[in-house]
C-alpha cells in the first residue's frame, strides 16, 4: 500500500485522516499537538464561554486503529522535489503528500502589528487571549489605568465579530468580579472595510451591527489601522487609541512554508491546485483547505472556511483510494452550506443553504452544526462525550 503522509490535524486533514481510517487505509498524520482543536469556536474559550477542553479532542480519540499512525512533530520544510518532508523530529519520506496546514495571520504590512497585537488562531492563542485579558482587567485597580478597560479587535470579519459578541457579555462579567467601573469598559472594532461581515447579506449584516450595539460593542467600520505601537493603535485618520489588548483578526494567507518550497503560489500564499485539489507542480502531493488555492466554478479563489477543509479532506481521501485501487479520480465540487455567526451565547446570523436566519434560531443552528461535527468525528461516543461537558459548564 501507498506511503501516505497527511500534514496537520485541522478541519482538513482531520477529515482526510477519517476517511482514509474508515476506508482501511494506512496513513501517518503529523501535528504539532496530539490534539484536534475547533478552531471556528475559538472565540468562546478565548471570550469566556465553557473551558479550554472542551474544545479539543485528542487525535488517538478520533482515529483509534494502531495501523493509523500519529506523530507528534512541528513541520519545519517541505522537499516536494525529493517526496520528503522535515520534521523536529527527523525527516519523513511519502509516496503521496497531503498538506493541510492552515493558515498564518496576514498583517497586510501595517508596521507593529505583528509584535503588537494578540491573535485567535489556536487553542493556545485562545488561552492567551483570555488570560491576558483577565490579567489585564485584574490589576486596574493597581493604577487605574483605563488604557487596561479598553479593548481593540482589529477585523469585522466571521473572527472578529464572533470575538466581539463573547467579550461584550464577558467583559461585564469581569467588572463584577473584579470591582471595575462598568462606565469606563469599553470594547471597540475597527474595520477599514464600509461594513461587517461582507460574506452576509446588507439585512443580516444590519441585525449583528444592532445585536453588538445593543450589547455596547463600538462597531467603527471605514476605520483603517495604520500602525501599532506596544498599547496603542494608530489610526488612518490621525486619531490614536490606547489600549492593553489589542487583538488583530483582520486576514489570513497560507502557511509560509508553502511558498519557500516552490509550490506556486496566489498572493496569499497557497499552493496551486488543480481540480482533484493536487498541486499543479507536484502531482504526489495534494493541498487542502487553508493552504490552497482552488479556483471555484465562478472562477474566483475559494475563501478559506472550515467547511471547504473538510470537504476538500474528504474528496482527497476519496482521491487516494481511487488511485491505490486503479481507478480514476473524481474533481472537488464545493457545496456551500452557508454562514452562521454567533453574537454571544445566545444569538446568532447566518444563511443556511440560503435561509437566512437570525436571533435565537441561528444560535441553535450553530449548536446544532457543533453536534454534526463531533458526530462525523466519533459517531455517537465522541458527541456524548463533548456536549455532556458542554452542557454541565455551559
Ligand atoms: C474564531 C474563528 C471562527 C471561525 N468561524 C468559521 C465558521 O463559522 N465557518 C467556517 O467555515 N470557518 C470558520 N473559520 C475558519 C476556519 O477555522 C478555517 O478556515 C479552518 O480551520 C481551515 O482548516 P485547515 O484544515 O486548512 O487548517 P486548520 O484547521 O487551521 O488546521 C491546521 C493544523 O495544522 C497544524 N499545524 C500548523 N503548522 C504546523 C506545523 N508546522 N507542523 C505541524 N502541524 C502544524 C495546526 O496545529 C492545526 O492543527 C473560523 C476561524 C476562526 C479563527
Amino acid at each position: 500500500m501507498a506511503n501516505i503522509v497527511i500534514l496537520g490535524a485541522g478541519y482538513g486533514g482531520m477529515a482526510t485522516a477519517v476517511a482514509l481510517e474508515r476506508s482501511g487505509q494506512p496513513f501517518t498524520l503529523i501535528n504539532k499537538h496530539e490534539y484536534h482543536y475547533f478552531t471556528t469556536l475559538l472565540h468562546e474559550p478565548a471570550g469566556g464561554r465553557n473551558t479550554f477542553d472542551e474544545y479539543s479532542v485528542p487525535l488517538r480519540e478520533v482515529l483509534r486503529r494502531p495501523s493509523s499512525e500519529i506523530l507528534k512533530a512541528t513541520v519545519q520544510e517541505l522537499r516536494p522535489q525529493d517526496s520528503k518532508v522535515i520534521t523536529n523530529q527527523g525527516e519523513l519520506p511519502y509516496d503521496y503528500l497531503v498538506i493541510a496546514l492552515g493558515n498564518a495571520p496576514e498583517y497586510f504590512g501595517i508596521p507593529g502589528m505583528q509584535e503588537n497585537a494578540l491573535v485567535l488562531r489556536s487553542l493556545d492563542t485562545a488561552r492567551q487571549l483570555h488570560e491576558h485579558i483577565e490579567k489585564t482587567f485584574a490589576s486596574w485597580h493597581e493604577d487605574q489605568d483605563d488604557a487596561k478597560l479598553r479593548v481593540l479587535i482589529g477585523g469585522a470579519g466571521l473572527t472578529g465579530i464572533e470575538l466581539c459578541g463573547e467579550l461584550a457579555e464577558w467583559l461585564p462579567e469581569l467588572a463584577a468580579q473584579y470591582n471595575l467601573p462598568l462606565d469606563k469598559i469599553q470594547l471597540i472594532n475597527l474595520e477599514a472595510a464600509p461594513s461587517i461581515l461582507p460574506m452576509l447579506d446588507e439585512g443580516l449584516r444590519e441585525e449583528a451591527q444592532r445585536v453588538l450595539e445593543s450589547k455596547g460593542v463600538q462597531l467603527r467600520t471605514g476605520t483603517a489601522i495604520v500602525k501599532v505601537n506596544p498599547n496603542q493603535v494608530e489610526l488612518k485618520s490621525g486619531e490614536t487609541l490606547d489600549a492593553k489588548t489589542i487583538v488583530w483578526t483582520g486576514g489570513v494567507r497560507a502557511n509560509p512554508l508553502i511558498k519557500e518550497a516552490g509550490f506556486e503560489v496566489d498572493p496569499k500564499g497557497r499552493a496551486k491546485v488543480n481540480e482533484f485539489c493536487q498541486s499543479v507542480n507536484f502531482e504526489n502531493v495534494f493541498v487542502i483547505g487553508d493552504s490552497a488555492w482552488f479556483t471555484g466554478e465562478d472562477g474566483k479563489p475559494l475563501p478559506p472556511t472550515g467547511q471547504a477543509a473538510e470537504q476538500m479532506g474528504n474528496r482527497v481521501a476519496e482521491n487516494l483510494q481511487a488511485i491505490e485501487s486503479g481507478l480514476p479520480m473524481q474533481p472537488f465540487h464545493f457545496n456551500n452550506l452557508g454562514t452562521l455567526a454567533s453574537l454571544g451565547h445566545e444569538v446568532g446570523v447566518g444563511s443556511v443553504k440560503g435561509v437566512r436566519t437570525k436571533g435565537v434560531p441561528a444560535a441553535l443552528m450553530k449548536e446544532g452544526s457543533k453536534a454534526k461535527y463531533l458526530w462525523h468525528l466519533g459517531g455517537l461516543r465522541m458527541l456524548s462525550q463533548k456536549r455532556g461537558q458542554f452542557k454541565r459548564k455551559g
